[in-house]
């Protein structure tokens, strides 16, 4: 196990939860457009929004990890994941805080936090104030843009 020893960091966001640079994945449009399904592509690569209660997890009730399907990184815990109501999955945390970047997103004349893949950069969907407790975030996330892992027993 490599385990970083020396280091204890407190704050929320510190270097070390930043997803490296060197292990990101870059391709071009034209790249993904070739390995990805249309909905996938129009969804994580032109941030698209799928149609609500379209979500394919929904009755999904695995023990389990929710990964971006373009790259396959770990992005949600099946733990996480509560009925929102509002047709797109949702997750109140995310797995690892290092494997989403988030950034203000001002599109639609909405003032909204967007979610994308720290790894890929696919956008994943948004995030909001309004979710349950222990975090208080609704992570709205379009399920196209996932893939489901099963966890091993
Ligand atoms: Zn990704």
């Amino acid at each position: 196990m490599m385990q970083s020893c020396a280091q204890q960091t407190t704050h929320s966001v510190s270097e070390s939860e930043r997803f490296p640079d060197s292990l990101k994945i870059v391709k071009t449009d034209e790249e993904w457009k070739k390995i990805l399904p249309k909905e996938v592509y129009d969804v994580t690569r032109k941030e698209g929004t799928e149609c609500a209660f379209t979500d394919k997890f929904k009755e999904n009730k695995e023990t389990g990890i929710y990964c971006c399907y373009c790259c396959g990184l770990e992005l949600f815990e099946s733990s996480h994941k509560f009925n929102s109501g509002t047709g797109w999955p949702s997750y109140f945390q995310v797995h690892k805080k290092q494997n989403v970047s988030i950034e203000r997103d001002t599109s639609l004349g909405m003032i909204r936090d967007e979610v994308s893949c720290a790894r890929c950069d696919a956008h994943l969907g948004h995030v909001f104030t309004d979710g349950p407790k222990p975090t208080g975030l609704r992570f709205c996330i379009n399920s196209v843009a996932l893939v489901f892992k099963k966890a091993d027993k």
